[in-house]
């Protein structure tokens, strides 16, 4: 069993929910993957119904163990900082690539200090990132 698994388990008993197959595909699906939209989440959990995929992400996303990642009006789904660690996505517009991107220490600071000046305490953010990656911005 993975580490990242029993953590889940764990998580589940400490929000008094067990651990079930689906529960464990789509966190399995979601680990180690680019943000997957809902329709891709669903087609890596073969074996499991589409109403369970759907249900298992809706108790997920309640408990915190799946967060939203919004693409313009439309999202994608990824694991929770808990699971996978506070991080940020640059986003390709053409090809829809997603890098995601290690936290800047320098960066958080700001944001919790222009937070802080309008007597904000925050607590959580998602900041994304928009252009071309590499492989689709134009050559000089
Ligand atoms: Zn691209
Ligand atoms: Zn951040």
């Amino acid at each position: 069993m993975s580490h990242d698994l029993s953590q889940l388990i764990t998580y589940l008993q400490e929000h008094g929910q067990n651990i079930t197959a689906p529960r464990r595909a789509v966190f399995t699906a979601l680990q180690n993957s680019d943000p997957l939209t809902m329709a891709e989440l669903e087609k890596r959990c073969p074996g499991v119904d589409r109403s369970s995929v759907y249900r298992t992400v809706m108790l997920f996303e309640r408990l915190g163990v799946v967060q939203r990642l919004s693409i313009g009006w439309k999202y994608k789904l990824e694991l929770s900082d808990i699971f996978q660690g506070h991080h940020h996505h640059l986003t390709c517009q053409a090809c829809g690539k997603h890098i995601e991107i290690t936290e800047d220490v320098s960066l958080e600071a700001q944001l919790q200090a222009l937070a802080a000046a309008h007597d904000f305490t925050l607590k959580s953010h998602q900041l994304e990132l928009f252009g071309l990656c590499s492989d689709c911005s134009p050559r000089a």
